[in-house]
């Protein structure tokens, strides 16, 4: 099968190179509900689908695996085959979640290619596939962890093509959950007119990684509060302004990353628990940080890889 693929979308929308962005499929949303439709779809030959397991994903060399319509009678039963859309030409797309004890090596689609997982697949996949891909392993765990009605605790059931669970106790309907993440990069500019921006660094963080920080958007905050508030909160700065870069869908395990960069009223940094130890690069600096690494006093500083946001944010400042 040949995967519904192009590497260099066209649309205006893809002008942002972020990682699980820029799928071409058409999503039809509103046929998701329309049994016949769906029936139809599945029963397409030139259905294509592609294969996750806990979380990673079948790839063969730089692109994911896409199988026909056969490959659904190996999805986990437990799990609904999701409908992720229809390419250009008009074949259905879907994607399938395999029970995790099988061991691939040993089952129809032994050969085909290899379970990678998702954070390697997003360096190595174009993006229409890594976009479909992303989207099926947000669905497949949210599904995961939600059997069960939050509102009266009956066994809830997937519908509308893995896209809502239903209960069938109450009639209480759920939609994937989706979590918004402010992740900002902060910009001060010093008495002599030198631009700096920060990077902070977390101890999970491999040696020598510093990035953009972040935070979850709470309710009742808008994006730029929360983006001025963690700010705040995690390295002592105000923000005066901020503007809203790019987003990103980060399906680790269900986050919405909206990349921000905001300017900061001083640079005199007070660290909280999250953050151990902080940066500030001028855009010479950011350059070879993003680039291989920058030494600081702090030795060798580098940035994240390009399939983080923080990556994309920081090459965005650089480049003016
Ligand atoms: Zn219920």
């Amino acid at each position: 099968m040949h995967p519904p693929n192009d590497r260099h979308p066209t649309h205006a929308l893809a002008a942002r190179p972020n990682a699980f962005a820029n799928g071409a499929l058409d999503r039809l949303s509103g046929k998701r509900a329309d049994a016949a439709f769906l029936d139809a779809a599945r029963a397409d030959p030139n259905g294509q689908y592609c294969v996750l397991q806990a979380g990673s994903v079948l790839v063969n060399g730089d692109g994911a695996v896409w199988l026909g319509p056969a490959a659904a009678s190996l999805a986990d039963a437990r799990m609904p085959l999701i409908f992720l859309g229809m390419t250009a030409d008009a074949a259905p797309v879907f994607a399938i979640s395999l029970p995790k004890r099988v061991d691939i090596a040993e089952s129809m689609i032994a050969g085909l290619g290899d379970m990678l997982d998702m954070r390697a697949a997003a360096t190595r996949l174009p993006p229409n596939d890594l976009s479909s891909v992303g989207a099926a392993k947000a669905l497949f765990e949210w599904h995961d962890r939600n059997s069960f009605c939050s509102v009266c605790g009956a066994a809830s059931q997937a519908t509308d093509g893995g896209w809502k669970r239903k209960c069938p106790s109450c009639e209480a309907e759920h939609f994937p959950r989706l979590d918004p993440v402010a992740i900002m990069l902060p910009v001060h500019t010093d008495a002599d007119g030198v631009e700096r921006c920060l990077l902070g660094r977390q101890a999970r963080f491999p040696n020598g990684m510093y990035s953009a920080l972040a935070g979850f958007i709470e309710p009742g905050e808008t994006i730029e509060e929360a983006c001025a508030r963690e700010t705040r909160e995690e390295v002592g700065l105000t923000v005066s302004a901020a503007a809203i870069h790019s987003s990103q869908p980060w399906p680790f395990p269900a986050s919405l990353m909206i990349g921000l960069i905001c300017i900061v009223l001083d640079d005199a940094v007070t660290l909280e628990d999250e953050i151990t130890d902080v940066v500030w690069l001028t855009k010479e600096e950011a350059r070879a940080a993003l680039s291989g690494g920058v030494n600081t006093p702090q030795g060798k500083v580098w940035a994240p890889p390009p399939f983080a946001i923080a990556h994309q944010l920081l090459h965005a400042w650089v480049e003016g």
